[in-house]
């Protein structure tokens, strides 16, 4: 018989948001390789996929990967159709375009502050 450490409650909390976190990456490089064979569907049905495992789990979308989702019609953002410009008119920012919906988001940079 294979004896299991019993683990507390904050330590299952903390296992399952580590699992969540780690399907959630699984997902977006799953993402990324149906993106690259032209498989848009896949592609969304992952993203969609990401978004439910966050919502049901309690955990956070890695900013990183949020970049890619649009934040309008919570589709994945293509990284061959990605569009970033960097502006600066007031703050310097990051500028993505969704090619699907239009919408564009800005990512401000943090300033520092003396
Ligand atoms: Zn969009």
């Amino acid at each position: 018989m294979v004896r299991r450490k019993k683990l507390s409650k904050k330590a299952l909390l903390e296992l399952r948001s580590k699992i969540a976190l780690e399907h959630i990456i699984t997902y977006f490089k799953l993402a990324l390789e149906f993106s690259r064979k032209g498989d848009v569907k896949k592609a969304d049905y992952c993203i969609r996929k990401i978004r439910w495992i966050s919502k049901n789990f309690g955990v956070k979308i890695p900013r990183l990967i949020k970049y890619f989702i649009c934040r309008k019609c919570k589709k994945f953002i293509l990284p061959s159709k990605l569009r970033v410009r960097v502006r600066d008119n007031r703050e310097p920012h990051l500028s993505i375009r969704c090619p699907r919906c239009g919408a564009i988001r800005r990512i401000y940079f943090k300033r520092k502050r003396k």
